[in-house]
């Protein structure tokens, strides 16, 4: 399977990575839709209506007392799904990320053409003024945190009822239009309008690397299921032959 992978891989020079919260899992934070996901957990509502934005705007508290709780992960470290892809990026392999995490894991891993479709916990303003704040502010502050000119902040993360940010959608389809394998791996492939963007991929390889099954598995020429660290982990990354006469294009 993973000789497969690595075939494709080795033939390929704009594959786009398109990843969801399994990804993230070997990091040690939970996805949503797994046995062992937030979905499972047990809250007086349901996770998707604490995150959506009417209940943001009407029960700050309780949102915040479960965002604190479950999405404010701040000490996670990449594992090898992300450093792997920065290497296959720096290696000229790879055009970009597409991912609908929120937790920052592929910049710290150093991916530095990442599409972040529902924002970043690391990023947080005020709905009043504007004004900017760390995520660390977020997780000291008591209870709800209020800007200094008395307003609510809100991360930067698209809740359900929400839009995604335009220019980080038209980036990330110009980039699916573009590569020539599109690897889509641990995603349930279920929060739209994020999974509907797979539909622009006209290259040649679709890859599938996630746990459990997902809508898309008939339709992929390779399908892993299996863990996407381990898998990625143990790609060998090398630059293409002709590397330094590639035409780069923005
Ligand atoms: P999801 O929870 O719906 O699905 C995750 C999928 O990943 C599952 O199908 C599971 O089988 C698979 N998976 C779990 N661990 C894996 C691993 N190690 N290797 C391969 N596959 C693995 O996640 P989703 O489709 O991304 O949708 C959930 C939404 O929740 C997204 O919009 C995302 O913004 C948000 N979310 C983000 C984080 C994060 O930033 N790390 C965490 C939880 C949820």
């Amino acid at each position: 399977m993973s000789d497969a992978l690595q075939q494709i891989v080795d033939g390929s020079r704009r594959i786009v990575f398109f990843g969801g919260a399994g990804v993230s899992t070997e990091s040690g934070i939970p996805d949503f839709r797994s046995a062992d996901g937030l979905y499972r957990q047990q809250w007086a509502w349901a996770p998707e209506e604490i995150i959506s934005h009417t209940f943001f705007q009407r029960m700050p508290e309780e949102f915040y007392r479960f965002y604190k709780a479950k999405m404010l992960v701040l000490d996670a470290k990449p594992n090898a799904a992300h450093l792997q892809l920065a290497a296959l990026e720096k290696a000229g392999r790879l055009r970009s990320v597409v991912t609908q995490n929120i937790d920052g894991l592929h910049t710290l891993a150093g991916s530095r053409r990442v599409w972040e479709l529902h924002g970043s916990i690391w990023r947080n303003y005020c709905t009043r003024c504007g004004r900017s704040y760390t995520a660390q502010y977020i997780r000291d502050s008591e209870s709800v945190p209020k800007c200094s000119c008395g307003g609510l902040i809100k991360p930067d993360v698209v809740l359900y009822e929400e839009g995604l940010d335009e220019t980080v959608l038209e980036g990330a389809v110009h980039d699916i239009r573009q590569a020539d394998t599109l690897i889509v791996a641990g995603t349930s492939l279920t929060v739209y309008p994020a999974a509907g963007l797979l539909r622009y991929f006209r290259g040649q390889h679709l890859v599938l690397i996630n746990r459990d099954a997902t809508p898309m598995d008939g339709q992929a020429d390779l399908v892993i299921h299996d863990k996407v660290g381990e898998v990625l982990g143990r790609l060998t990354i090398t630059p293409p032959d002709d590397a330094g006469n590639t035409e780069t294009e923005t």
